[in-house]
């Protein structure tokens, strides 16, 4: 492969790593070999490889893949002609060597060069506000989001966002990320996943400069914490997270957590977070329902009608899907992804047959999902019950009762046959989940109270 051939292959990591990513960080590698599994980049110092090895390996080194090349590994050499090596770092061209460890840091613009002192987490360049589709399951997160992303006086502090997997709350925190960026250049502006902050702070404690971690994290103005469940446990990480977050607020500088349920609800964590985490804005992102499923769908579909130029797709395929992947929007899109790959392979139009067959493991993965577990889940959330309740023994009718409601449920909203249902409770036989679902149908004809239960239940099932 030739670096001309590079050139055109890499531009397929745009809508990847965003047009800025791609413009600092891509488009100056040079492609000088690739042989025996290993693709060799000329870059301008050791920090840039360092850096793009880091952030953007895995992208880069799938796009390689796709378009054909075998990469098993990514190396970067400081090179004399890559394009910004003029201010930098001396040759090192000779085969095998290792990159020069002294060379001066990148001489890049102003507002990168800020951003790159932070320990921070690449943004997505997809993640913004734009691409964000609002509905009302995320109305709330999302104004709450706009409202920071203002970078006006603190409000609200810590904005709390919680919810389950791929509901968009990493999203989000990038899109608040990019306007603060563009709108407020001044800003310190740091986004990192609690596991990165927990890695961090094991490498300051590690090597000694605790005193630097400190100083760093308590220079920023908006500090970003994805997914602190993770450091749920994790004691010394905790203890140092708290100081961070107190220093932080008390000189009025914004956070923004997420995690993947309400700060209450972490286990592990010990109660002062708690109760600090419960002190600003708590938001959660409510599962999806089939209007905005809708349209991330249509959002996506007009996004790839420019990708793959003429591809037709059929009237009914999206709210096919809308109506059938109710699981996660990464499922969705993924879904949509696969659909268009495999549609223009073949050069076909996008019909529901289509997709059905070419979805067919996700689709029945996704009935899977609606089914049992999360009934059972949501029916003893109502009945106020333990979820082992549900697979257990007790005969008690406080706890029979919601069992037999989920029994009924799992019939009703799934396709599951009785004897799968049997055994997703705890080994049940067949005949005992058709006596169940027959008591609930009796009952729900006589006890209105039970009917609306069941109403009601069916609603937040199917969302
Ligand atoms: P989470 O962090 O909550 O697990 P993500 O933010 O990573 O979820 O979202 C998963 C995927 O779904 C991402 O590709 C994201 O762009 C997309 N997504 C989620 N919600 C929306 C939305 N409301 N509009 C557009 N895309 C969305
Ligand atoms: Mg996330």
């Amino acid at each position: 492969m030739t670096n001309e051939t590079w050139g055109q292959i890499r531009e397929g990591l745009i809508s990847r790593v965003g047009r800025n990513n791609y413009t600092t960080w891509i488009e100056p590698l040079r492609l000088s070999q690739l042989e025996g599994g290993v693709a060799l980049f000329e870059v301008p110092t050791p920090f840039f490889g360092d850096w793009v090895q880091r952030n953007y390996g895995d992208h880069i080194r799938n796009q390689l893949l796709t378009s054909g090349a075998l990469v098993e590994r990514l190396e970067f050499l400081v090179g004399t002609d890559a394009p910004r090596s003029a201010a930098t770092a001396s040759s090192q061209r000779a085969a095998g060597t290792r990159p020069a460890v002294a060379a001066p840091a990148p001489q890049t613009r102003g507002r990168a060069t800020q951003d790159d002192d932070l320990p921070g987490a690449p943004l997505d360049g997809r993640f913004t506000f734009d691409s964000f589709v609002v509905g009302k399951p995320n109305e709330l997160a999302h104004a709450a989001a706009r409202r920071v992303a203002e970078g006006g006086p603190v409000t609200f502090n810590p904005l709390f966002l919680y919810g389950g997997v791929g509901l968009g709350k990493t999203h989000l925190m990038h899109a608040i990320a990019h306007e603060l960026r563009e709108q407020k250049p001044d800003l310190k502006v740091l986004y990192l996943s609690a596991e990165q902050f927990m890695y961090r702070f094991i490498q300051a404690l590690r090597d000694k400069q605790v005193m630097d971690f400190k100083s760093l994290f308590r220079s920023v103005d908006v500090l970003m914490v994805d997914d602190v469940q993770f450091i749920a446990g994790k004691d010394s990480t905790q203890e140092e997270f708290f100081h961070t977050f107190n220093a932080l607020v008390d000189q009025n500088k914004q956070i923004i957590i997420s995690a993947d349920r309400a700060p209450g609800e972490i286990k592990d964590l010990e109660d002062r977070i708690k109760s600090r985490l419960q002190c600003g804005l708590v938001v959660d992102l409510h599962p999806t329902d089939y209007e905005l499923r809708l349209g991330i769908l249509q959002q996506k579909a007009e996004f790839y009608r420019g990708q793959y130029g003429g591809l037709a797709i059929s009237q009914g395929v999206l709210e096919f899907l809308a109506h059938r992947i109710t699981t996660n929007v990464r499922v969705l899109e993924g879904a949509l992804t696969r659909l268009y790959a495999f549609a223009s392979l073949v050069g076909r139009e996008i019909t529901l047959e289509l997709a059905q067959d070419c979805l067919a493991d996700i689709l029945r993965a996704s009935d899977r999902k609606l089914s049992i577990e999360e009934i059972q889940r949501k029916v003893a959330e109502h009945y106020n019950i333990r979820l082992s309740d549900m697979i257990g023994p007790k005969r008690l009718r406080t706890i029979a009762r919601p069992r037999q409601v989920a029994m009924y449920l799992s019939k009703q909203l799934t396709s599951r046959s009785l004897p799968e249902i049997g055994r997703r409770f705890g080994g049940r036989d067949h005949t005992t989940i058709m006596h169940g679902v027959r008591k609930i149908e009796e009952l729900a004809a006589i006890d209105s109270q039970l009917a609306d239960d069941i109403q009601l239940l069916k609603r937040l099932l199917q969302g």
